[in-house]
């Protein structure tokens, strides 16, 4: 592990989300919003408000909207100095409405607007030639234009001896396509650590089951897994055989938005703080838990004094 933030590339948006439940948005309903949102933003905002240094890679549009999620993002220490604000496009946007079982729909400008904007221009060439560890989305491989940024900062850091960390959120339709797998099988065999969600585990090792996916990744050097499990937990592997299991925390669900990514923001922060596996897997479980409580993407995303006081005070399941 090299000195320097954790860099994360990809999409700054904004959330907005129907205060009602059912399918989509046929007609005029209420909403609530904008809340600062993407991926890769609430991996960055958890990971330095959990004290680690976090920078990001992204574009907004000269807007309301990217003000906002700027305002937030360097309010809770995330180094914004290569986030771009185009003035003629718009911040990326994300409706999104709950049905009653639990799923999403979603209305989303993001292939059109600043979010697709990125590119390799000077800050962020600076940004990543400091980067001491690269978090990358698997999410990010359907915006073209990050294409060559990635290529970039995954060979950057690995020079620089930095740490590189995937979360493979990639829909399995996108594994399909032959240019996304291949961009998958890149990172993967330059990664330490990877944090899938379910079945991504097996997408992303191109296994059958856990043992052969846990196994194909070991083999190809990556170091650790920390496996997500939603309302089930979380389990981390090393490439050594061992493994640790948290069952999640018992709380109610308001907004699972962003659970993962907080998840991820936190393991990582406090892993190159150096942290063994248990107490990381541990912080990193809270800070998903503690996320799901808040209405907004990154509205639980906890300082490491908060999520001491929700692990206190918080019973778990199972
Ligand atoms: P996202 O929807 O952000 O993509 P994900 O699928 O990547 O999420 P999850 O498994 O949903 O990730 O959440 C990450 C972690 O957060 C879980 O492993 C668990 O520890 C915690 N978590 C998520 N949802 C809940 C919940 N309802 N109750 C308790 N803990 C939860
Ligand atoms: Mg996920």
């Amino acid at each position: 592990d090299a000195a320097g933030p954790t860099v994360v590339i990809g999409e700054i948006l904004v959330e907005i989300m129907a205060t009602t439940r059912g399918p989509g948005f046929p007609e005029p309903m209420p909403l609530v919003g904008p809340f600062p949102s993407g991926a890769p933003a609430i991996f960055a905002d958890q990971c330095a408000r959990m004290g680690g240094t976090a920078g990001l890679v992204a574009a907004v549009g000269d807007d309301d909207f990217g003000r906002l999620c700027l305002r937030r993002l360097a309010a809770d220490g995330v180094d914004v100095s290569a986030v771009r604000a185009w003035p003629d496009a718009p911040t990326g946007t994300a409706f999104v409405r709950y049905r009653d079982d639990g799923s999403r729909d979603f209305v989303f400008n993001i292939a059109r607007s600043a979010a697709a904007l990125v590119s390799l221009d000077e800050p962020a060439r600076r940004l990543i030639a400091r980067a001491g560890h690269l978090h990358v989305m698997g999410s990010a491989f359907a915006i073209p234009g990050l294409r060559p940024l990635l290529d970039h900062a995954l060979d950057a850091v690995r020079d620089r001896g930095g740490s590189v960390s995937l979360d493979p959120n990639l829909r399995k339709e996108l594994a399909g396509d032959g240019e996304a797998r291949a961009r998958l099988d890149r990172v993967i065999d330059r990664a330490d650590l990877l944090l899938p969600s379910g079945e991504e585990l097996l997408v992303a090792a191109g296994a059958g089951d856990e043992d052969a996916a846990l196994a194909a990744l070991f083999a190809r050097g990556v170091g650790e897994v920390a496996l997500k499990r939603g309302r089930e937990g979380a389990t981390w592997f090393g490439s050594d055989g061992s493994r640790h299991d948290a069952p999640a925390f018992d709380v109610p669900e308001v907004d699972p938005t962003g659970a993962g990514d907080c998840f991820g923001g936190a393991f990582v922060a406090v892993r190159r703080l150096g942290l063994i596996p248990e107490r990381a897997l541990l912080y990193a479980s809270a800070a998903g838990a503690r996320n799901v409580t808040v209405l907004g993407p990154m509205g639980g995303a906890g300082t490491r004094a908060e999520l001491d006081a929700f692990i206190a005070a918080t019973p778990r399941r199972g």
